[in-house]
């Protein structure tokens, strides 16, 4: 356990006495992969009352990336003359066909990057070979994403694409919520997200279902500290929306990062898993750039869903169910041997239940109601 969070026992203090005068069990969700491992990592599920505990949404991108731009992006990486640019956890990600890997060690030109930038610098030092970033993420990964395009145009370079599976976090939250499957009595809120996009944009859920939201950072004691603020709100039964993260965050977010994004991209139907096809929850580039479409560049047809039905990571990404009640949860799948994304990626549900302790996990499921298995997302 990481004890910087004991560090603030007030917090903790206060959260144990509100807890009782709750009038029932109260389910509140985090939508941002960094809290999901934070809160993991640091035992606050642990440390948490009895009757509140701490869900994960769909906020690790890797994880609600769907199966066929999976599938998609692995093709593209076996394409001829083809080096596929993109981000660590894409790599280990399992495809109908296989992950990034596999393709790999069957001879594909596959490059982990820590910048979108160093795509396009590869791209003007390699001139005959076509370079392809695989892009995904939400808001946050965005703005760098349109940054890489405009350089591309600068330099005029013919060899460079975007593969985009971008995502916004609203409209994932909106279906969520209007599933009814779920029953969530507040949100978590991304802090980073929220630098981006202002916190303005959660007002929604707050107006919409009367849900509050508390947009914090990404310590234990700042996750707990929200979650302290949104069982004070319930009480007072006063759905609002709180900013905890004052220093980074802004009622109207980065203006400069959300026209960059606005420049490039425009709002497009998009495939999640777990979620299915929410409409205008993706970004694809606008006409405008369409030259460094990947998926015009080589014609692409995307391919159709063909999930693991073994494998519940749609479920566990909307909170469904717990990992524990996946059956191959740490036995056929562990981090060693990925089965889904959520066990892949670092800020997946499925690994920081593996790595920070299952015990502490198992305190947050015994307080879910008990959910049939639907064997992944078909929805
Ligand atoms: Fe998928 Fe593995 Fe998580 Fe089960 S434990 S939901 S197979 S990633």
């Amino acid at each position: 356990m990481n004890r910087t969070i004991l560090r603030h026992p007030e917090v903790l203090e206060r959260l144990r006495e509100l807890a009782p005068l709750l009038p029932r069990p109260m389910r509140f969700m985090e939508v941002c992969g960094t809290h999901t491992v934070n809160a993991f990592r640091s035992g606050l599920h642990s440390l948490l009352p009895e009757n509140v505990s701490l869900l994960s949404g769909p906020g690790c991108p890797v994880c609600v990336t769907s199966q066929g731009d999976i599938d998609l992006i692995v093709q593209v990486a076996s394409l001829p003359n083809v080096t596929l640019c993109t981000y660590g956890d894409m790599i280990r990600v399992t495809g109908h066909d296989g992950s990034l890997a596999d393709a790999r060690a069957a001879g594909a030109d596959v490059r982990i990057i820590y910048s979108a930038l160093d795509a396009v610098k590869f791209a003007s030092e390699n001139p005959r070979r076509q370079v392809v970033f695989a892009a995904v993420g939400f808001e946050t990964t965005t703005p760098p994403s349109a940054v890489a395009v405009l350089e591309a145009d600068k330099q005029s370079l013919d060899n460079f694409t975007v593969l985009a599976s971008h995502k916004l976090i609203m409209p994932a939250m909106r279906a969520l919520l209007s599933s009814g499957e779920v029953e969530v009595d507040g949100f978590v809120c991304p802090g980073h997200v929220a630098i981006i996009t202002g916190s303005r944009v959660f007002q929604e859920v707050v107006d919409g279902w009367h849900l509050p939201c508390v947009i914090t950072g990404f310590e234990g004691p700042q996750i707990a500290a929200a979650i302290l603020r949104l069982v004070e709100l319930t009480l007072r039964n006063e759905p609002a929306l709180e900013n905890l993260y004052p220093q980074a965050v802004t009622d109207e977010g980065n203006t400069f990062a959300m026209k960059l994004i606005d420049k490039v991209f425009e709002p497009v139907d998009a495939t999640w898993r777990g979620l299915a096809l929410l409409s205008d929850s993706g970004l694809a580039l606008r006409s405008a750039y369409k030259r460094y479409d990947a998926r015009t560049r080589f014609e692409l047809v995307q391919p159709e869903e063909r999930i693991n039905k073994a494998c519940a990571c749609g479920d566990v990404i909307t909170g469904r169910i717990s990992p524990g009640q996946c059956r191959l949860f740490g036995t056929v799948c562990t981090p060693a041997r990925p089965m889904g994304p959520c066990m892949v990626s670092s800020e997946g549900t499925c690994s920081a239940w593996f790595k920070y302790g299952r015990q502490s996990a198992a305190a947050t499921a015994a307080r879910q109601p008990a959910e049939p298995q639907t064997q992944g997302a078909q929805r």
